[in-house]
């Protein structure tokens, strides 16, 4: 892993975290996208070299719908760059940790992205993501 790429944060309404983040950060997001297949918009903010990404869910059935009815608006996941996802899914399965999707899938922001079971990481849902090339 090379370093973290970015947090994602749940959020109930995308225009106004927007607002709140680019005021918190001192510039607005960059992109904004929806990721049909995980019933997200999603939207990004710079910073260094890291980025947050804002997520709200564009239906009930949403993970992030789900989640913010559990746990309230918050910290979701924090993902990991890595070079080579395939080679890191299996170094990961080998330490022990439950990978949800072995066969990686299209992300938001160009990245194929994997991942793991948020009780094999201390409670954190980790994200690796690789840049399309
Ligand atoms: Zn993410």
């Amino acid at each position: 892993m090379t370093k973290i790429e970015h947090i994602g944060i749940a959020v109930k309404d995308l225009e106004s975290a927007n607002k709140v983040y680019a005021a918190l950060l001192g510039k607005p997001h960059y992109k904004v996208e929806s990721v049909e297949s995980e019933g997200v918009d999603t939207s990004f903010f710079q910073c260094g070299e890291s980025k947050i990404e804002l997520l709200a869910a564009t239906n009930p059935e949403s993970p992030i719908a789900k989640f913010i009815e559990k746990r309230g608006e918050g910290i979701h996941h924090i993902a990991f760059a890595v070079d080579d996802i395939e080679a890191e899914i299996d170094r990961l399965k080998k330490e022990g940790f439950r990978v949800l999707n072995e066969t990686p899938k299209q992300g938001a922001d160009n990245k194929i992205i994997a991942f793991l079971h948020p009780k094999s990481s201390n409670g954190v849902l980790v994200e690796l993501c690789q840049e399309r090339n």
